[in-house]
């Protein structure tokens, strides 16, 4: 057996490693076009950031380690420039010698992964226009830092762009992310972006959102380096800085496979099936190139995440090594560290579930991480869709403790095929500095379970009917934390002697702090005969939406 692997990172290195740990007999040739193999990317934005002192740490097997360790043997800085499928062999570019040749292969694993997206803007070839992708990439934004730069602009608020957004605050820069969306974070709903958009305010980061960058010009005529850049923003605005980092997305390194004739998605992902074989079985694909299957929606999905290539770069090695392994699918697990914060997702947003027409329901609930008198407790922001049937189709979380824990109990319970009347009765770990007895996935889940069995009716904040009685149980001494506006005021301890104030021919919104109390007054009222329902996650959740 000849194994070539195209692609020495996440996905290629765990093919190799698995393929040597099951094949002591095959010949296998690991070809990267950079200078490192299976390095830590996601690593990158804190070592610019210095909470990875040790640039060396970012690399998790250097090639002579990797080579000693799986005799697998490693060629980096060789370009694999074509697949002749009928001839079964691959053209090799050597990029220290610029010499061609041919390499013939049995099985081949394309583990090409994705680049950043450059986009055409006037400018945006200019030296000091930067992107994080690759170890050179992070070390010329360290050396332009250590240039003296003061000033940066991230363009792109997703995960990657607020890392480095991040790191480079912590150094002590001026920072400005520019979005063309009016959130960050598009894994989220905008709603649940809200105290994402509080956290870089607070530390400092300018925001401009709801922009486009149209043209980057340097300010003056002499091209020299230490000149400043301009960047120009679709509404005039010109935003001085000495130094860009492009953020705006990824696409598939799928030209090689195309080339070759192998079949590919609408977004130009290689298309794979279940054992990740390519259209030519003998070839297999994996990681950030292929498309992948969305398990809420079935459709095929780009999803460029290291957990996932990971693994699929271990089940195409199974299944190259003669065992029949199936990848079954993403829901795009994430999590990302904002200073203080942390958010995580899995699944659909609402907006998505919007878009594709899927009928959802949604909770919202406002946890806390750990017992409230254990000390260090935090409250977390919480969403969850869920169909009519009770499937979770996405989960989104912000807060700052827990908030990974309780995204991949929900991801695990998505990958297998778990509904919210599980999530009701999960098992979970309980001390009071680790959590509550009802965990906030159990609590979720009765919240979701509540919908579906008709003991709710949740409203939220953007869908209050005009004509709607809004019925504040909250204690008066709780008003300093804000109001309900034209709410009427009925602590949930005097609901019952006090009916008489309440109308019957309008629809009452019962509104608290969190949705509890709301929805205890819910349930008492609609047992007196009145047409009641319950602000999903009350005063936060209208914080959310409208603001502090
Ligand atoms: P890659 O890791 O990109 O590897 C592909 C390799 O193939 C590249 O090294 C490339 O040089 C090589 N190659 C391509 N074409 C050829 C060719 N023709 N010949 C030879 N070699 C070739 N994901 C997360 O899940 N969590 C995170 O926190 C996270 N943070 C990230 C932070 C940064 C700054 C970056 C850049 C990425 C981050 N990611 C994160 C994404 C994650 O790193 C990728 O999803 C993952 O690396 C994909 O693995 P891959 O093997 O498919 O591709």
């Amino acid at each position: 057996m000849k194994l070539l692997i195209v692609g020495g990172v996440a996905a290629g290195a765990s093919a190799a490693a698995r393929a040597r740990r099951l094949n002591e007999e095959a010949e296998i040739i690991l070809f990267e076009r950079g200078q490192f193999i299976s390095f830590a990317n996601c690593g990158l934005p804190y070592h610019i950031g210095k909470v990875i002192p040790n640039r060396r740490q970012l690399l998790v097997m250097p090639a002579a380690a990797f080579r000693a360790r799986n005799r697998v043997d490693v060629r980096t800085l060789h370009e694999v420039t074509a697949i002749d499928r009928a001839q079964k062999r691959v053209s090799v570019k050597n990029l220290n010698t610029g010499e061609s040749y041919f390499e013939s292969y049995d099985k081949l694993v394309l583990a090409t992964g994705s680049s950043p997206i450059r986009p055409s803007i006037p400018g945006a070839d200019d030296p000091d226009v930067m992107q994080l992708w690759t170890m050179p990439d992070m070390d010329r934004i360290i050396a332009r830092v250590e240039r003296g730069a003061k000033r940066a602009v991230v363009v792109g608020g997703g995960f990657i762009g607020l890392e480095i957004a991040e790191n480079l605050r912590e150094l002590g820069l001026e920072v400005t992310i520019v979005e063309m969306l009016p959130q960050v974070l598009p894994t989220l709903d905008p709603e649940m972006a809200q105290p994402l958009i509080k956290e870089l305010r607070q530390a400092g980061i300018e925001l401009a959102l709801g922009r486009r960058v149209t043209e980057i010009h340097r300010a003056s005529t002499e091209e020299t380096i230490e000149s400043e850049l301009h960047v120009v923003l679709d509404d005039g605005t010109e935003i001085q800085t000495k130094f860009v980092v492009m953020s705006v997305g990824v696409r598939p390194n799928s030209e090689l496979a195309q080339t070759a004739g192998l079949e590919l998605s609408d977004r130009k992902g290689v298309l794979v099936n279940e054992y990740l074989q390519t259209s030519d079985p003998d070839i297999y694909a994996v990681g950030d190139a292929i498309a992948v299957r969305d398990l809420v929606t079935g459709d095929l999905a780009q999803i460029p995440l290291a957990g996932p290539a990971n693994r699929q770069g271990r089940i195409a090695a199974d299944n190259i090594m003669g065992r029949r392994r199936v990848y079954r699918g993403s829901v795009g697990t994430s999590v990302v560290k904002l200073f203080s914060k942390t958010a995580a997702s899995a699944g659909l947003t609402e907006k998505r579930l919007q878009a594709i027409g899927r009928p959802y329901h949604k909770i919202y609930l406002h946890p806390f991480s750990n017992a409230t008198y254990y000390p260090g407790a935090t409250q977390m922001a919480m969403k969850l869709l869920f169909d009519r049937e009770g499937k979770v189709l996405g989960v989104q979380i912000v807060g700052e403790k827990g908030v990974d824990k309780r995204v991949d109990v929900v991801a695990t319970a998505m990958l297998a095929g778990m509904d919210v009347f599980d999530l009701e009765e999960l098992e979970l770990s309980y001390a009071p500095p680790y959590g509550s007895a009802r965990d906030p996935v159990n609590v979720a889940g009765m919240l979701a379970a509540n919908v579906l069995r008709g003991d709710t009716c949740p409203v939220y904040p953007d869908q209050i009917p005009q004509d709607a009685f809004m019925l504040d149980v909250r204690e008066p001494s709780e008003m300093e934390e804000g109001a309900f506006p034209g709410a009427h005021m009925i602590p949930l301890g005097q609901l019952r002697a006090r009916l008489q104030e309440l109308p019957r021919d309008r629809q009452i919104v019962a509104c608290c702090r969190v949705g509890l109390r709301g929805y205890l007054a819910e349930r008492l009222l609609k047992q007196h005969g009145f047409n009641a329902c319950n602000l999903s996650g009350g005063l936060k959740t209208w914080k959310l939406y409208h603001g502090e």
